[in-house]
């Protein structure tokens, strides 16, 4: 992409109202642009990186078997009804009437419509088990939004919903999902601590919430260290429940038995959460399923949800310095930028196209910064927009000489032509 050719919008000074460090990057960057309270739209840049995580959340929700779908943000609230959820559900339900009367809501989660469609397709045992997964947008009138996206009132989420046939089969979806989950983070350069939790508005029987650590976070959280040393790949899911993790109230400092030198406190900031609820919903919605002795019965279900918008706060209050953002390599919104450091210069800006145009042939997902700006400005708005690598191309290509700035340590290598090419094409 030419920067010429792509929507881009940086603001030099800390915007009004933007409370902490991630809220105040993103509008600098031009990420987002607020469009009434709590509701956003994704700019070119943010989108990017939106899709960057989306990319990442599907290819481990399809290794392990899940199927995705799209359904509506509408709902109607018939389904409500019959789940029990209607009345219960409070303020945050954004209620709306159509022409004809008819009660409709946008979802703030898609449990009902999940059984519902569930329910309309499975009749037998035989086509169970089943996760089916969107990443789609939801409404909650949250009664405080604040820190942009981080608590929005319309934002992304990747939901999925499980049916098995008994509580064994569910434990495992669960636990398949829970891995899934510590994957994904540790992919989007994330380190996730899950902690049991209440289970809340969705209900049920067995819950953890994935929290990242950072100081804006809104719990307290508690954990042994030896977190931090397990391999993921490598270990069962009672293993890493032996572990201790907590979050808030859930946490006793009298009775916890993790030695002082060994508990971690921190801030979290809850990025997914999962559920398992046994029949509560396939009963009250009466989805039931002929059994291998014929008998019906009303299969086991759990839900699990991250937040992808909210994901992309969370990952720069992790990941930044005094300059901006510092992209993880994964969810870099390019993954290289070339800065033309002389675009006076026609044989330097030759060079600097030549390369752009070779890294594209070789499917770099590729920036070129050819701005007939101030090179300090063009730097400084590189290093905000935390690109995780950036070439510069100066006086010193007319030798032969190009430079590789790594955003994260500020580490400069001089490099020739064709070791840029080959370095920038190892990265894609
Ligand atoms: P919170 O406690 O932060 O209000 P929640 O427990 O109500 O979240 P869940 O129902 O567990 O949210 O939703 C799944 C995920 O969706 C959460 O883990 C969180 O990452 C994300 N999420 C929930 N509410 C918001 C919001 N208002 N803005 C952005 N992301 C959200
Ligand atoms: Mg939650």
């Amino acid at each position: 992409m030419r920067i010429s050719n792509f929507f881009i919008q940086t603001l030099r000074e800390d915007p009004i109202g933007a409370q902490i460090i991630s809220h105040k990057l993103m509008l600098r960057a031009g990420m987002i642009c607020n469009v009434h309270h709590g509701v956003y739209t994704w700019l070119p840049l943010g989108l990017r990186v939106l899709q960057k995580i989306e990319k990442i959340i599907i290819e481990e929700q399809n290794r392990i078997g899940c199927s995705q779908v799209l359904m509506p943000t509408t709902q109607p609230a018939s389904l409500w009804e019959k789940s029990g959820r209607y009345d219960g559900y409070g303020m945050e339900m954004l209620r709306i009437k159509d022409r004809h009367g008819r009660e409709l809501i946008y979802g703030p989660t898609h449990e009902e419509i999940a059984t519902d469609m569930a329910a309309r397709f499975i009749k037998s045992y035989r086509q169970l088990p089943v996760i089916f997964y969107q990443i789609g947008w939801k409404f909650r009138d949250e009664i405080r939004p604040r820190f942009g996206v981080m608590r929005g009132r319309e934002f992304l989420m990747k939901d999925g919903y499980s049916f098995d046939v008994d509580v064994a089969g569910a434990l495992n979806s669960y636990q398949k999902v829970f891995f899934s989950y510590l994957r994904i983070f540790r992919r989007l350069g994330l380190r996730a601590v899950p902690v049991r939790a209440n289970t809340g508005a969705i209900g049920g029987n067995l819950s953890h919430e994935f929290h990242i650590m950072a100081e804006v976070g809104e719990s307290e959280l508690f954990y042994d260290k030896a977190f931090d040393e397990i391999d993921i790949e490598n270990v069962s899911f009672d293993e890493v429940e032996r572990i201790y993790t907590a979050a808030d109230e859930k946490h006793d400092a009298s009775a916890c038995e993790v030695p002082g030198d060994r508990l971690v406190t921190a801030r979290g900031v809850e990025v997914g959460h999962v559920f398992y609820f046994g029949d509560k919903y396939s009963k009250a919605m009466n989805f039931a399923v002929t059994g291998c002795d014929g008998q019906p019965f009303f299969p086991q279900m759990g839900s699990y949800g991250i937040g992808v918008s909210r994901l992309v706060a969370a990952i720069i209050e992790a990941s930044h310095d005094e300059h901006g953002i510092v992209w993880p390599e994964a969810v870099s919104p390019f993954s290289v930028v070339i800065i033309t450091a002389k675009n006076d210069d026609a044989k330097v800006s030759q060079i600097a196209e030549e390369l752009y145009e070779r890294l594209l042939g070789s499917g770099v997902d590729v920036l070129l910064d050819d701005r007939a700006e101030r090179v300090g400005s063009k730097f400084s708005d590189m290093d905000l927009i935390g690109i995780t690598s950036q070439i510069v191309v100066g006086t010193s290509a007319l030798a032969g000489t190009l430079e590789w700035k790594d955003r994260k340590t500020g580490e400069r290598s001089l490099l020739s032509f064709d070791e840029v090419v080959e370095k920038a094409v190892g990265r894609a």
